[in-house]
């Protein structure tokens, strides 16, 4: 099997539409080689992690990009992150009870929000947010550009559990609006919309653009690669700790002389004895979800 971890950019000669082929393979794998999460809820995270990419790959900015899917207690919870160095992470978790519910997964989060925020260091944070209610991620992300951009953009998103991938198709402000431009983007839309999951998961990006667009003129830009990587570091658990109930950490470290704490998307342990937990509530802002182990 051919190893394709890339965004990459193509564009149409004289007219003012953009778009991206994103393929994720092994690297994807790699985000998820610590969990048993079930088939569903790996299909969801490779949507949503091409979605971020996706995303990420249109505002062209230097920053950490987090998705975010959750219901309003938070009893489901899906993220993916992007970094600015190109690697990505993603974690879901859902209560225990429900590895058996005959649900899909979107349908549980369905009547949440997907949160998307962009995070440059020494500013304030821009968020956008969107309801999860059209019944697909895809048509919650269009919905997000074309509502709060005014970015008219056409989204599919595909993933097997073991790849995933994503298509984008976005018109540019420009000077040149008009009937023929309004056509011209209305006619790739529609080839757009018969390429299938299956196909957007399967074929080269050479083969996917040929294939949908044949007779345009379309320029292909090189691959940015996306790889599979974590941010954690004892200090950001450790501030991720302060967020407990400081008598219930000191009770644990009472009983089992250590607490051990689980990084929630690279399944890393760390520990922390009397003194480290002492200094826990020293610390700054931390953004990644952390489990306590007894
Ligand atoms: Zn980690």
């Amino acid at each position: 099997m051919q190893q394709n971890n890339f965004c990459q950019r193509f564009s149409f000669q004289g007219h003012a539409v953009r778009g991206q082929v994103l393929q994720l393979t092994d690297e994807f794998q790699a985000m998820l080689q610590y969990h048993d999460y079930s088939s569903e809820w790996r299909v969801l995270l490779g949507e949503a992690v091409a979605a971020n990419a996706l995303f990420s790959d249109t505002i062209k900015l230097e920053a950490k990009i987090l998705f975010q899917m959750q219901t309003q207690n938070q009893d489901y919870l899906l993220v993916a992150q992007k970094f600015p160095e190109g690697f990505m992470r993603c974690m879901c978790r859902y209560p225990e009870s429900d590895k058996a519910s005959p649900s899909t997964p979107y349908a549980l989060l369905q009547g949440g929000n997907l949160l998307m925020t962009i995070r440059i260091d020494g500013q304030d944070d821009m968020q956008g947010v969107t309801a999860l209610h059209t019944g697909a991620l895809s048509g919650d992300l269009i919905e997000y550009f074309e509502k709060s951009e005014q970015i008219p953009t056409w989204v599919l998103l595909a993933s097997d559990g073991k790849r995933a991938a994503g298509f984008l198709l976005q018109r540019m402000p420009s000077s040149e609006q008009g009937e023929e431009e309004d056509n011209f983007w209305e006619h790739v839309v529609t080839l757009a919309k018969t390429l299938t999951p299956d196909e957007l998961l399967h074929l080269e990006p050479e083969a996917i653009l040929s294939r949908l667009f044949h007779e345009e003129e379309v320029a292909l830009y090189e691959p940015n690669e996306i790889t599979s990587g974590c941010q954690c570091s004892r200090e950001r658990v450790q501030v991720m700790l302060a967020g407990f109930e400081p008598e219930e950490l000191q009770e644990q470290i009472k009983r089992d002389k250590v607490i051990t704490a689980k990084c929630e998307f690279c399944g890393k342990n760390y520990d922390y004895d009397e003194v480290d937990i002492e200094n826990v509530w020293r610390g700054g802002v931390a953004d990644d979800p952390t489990s306590i182990q007894h």
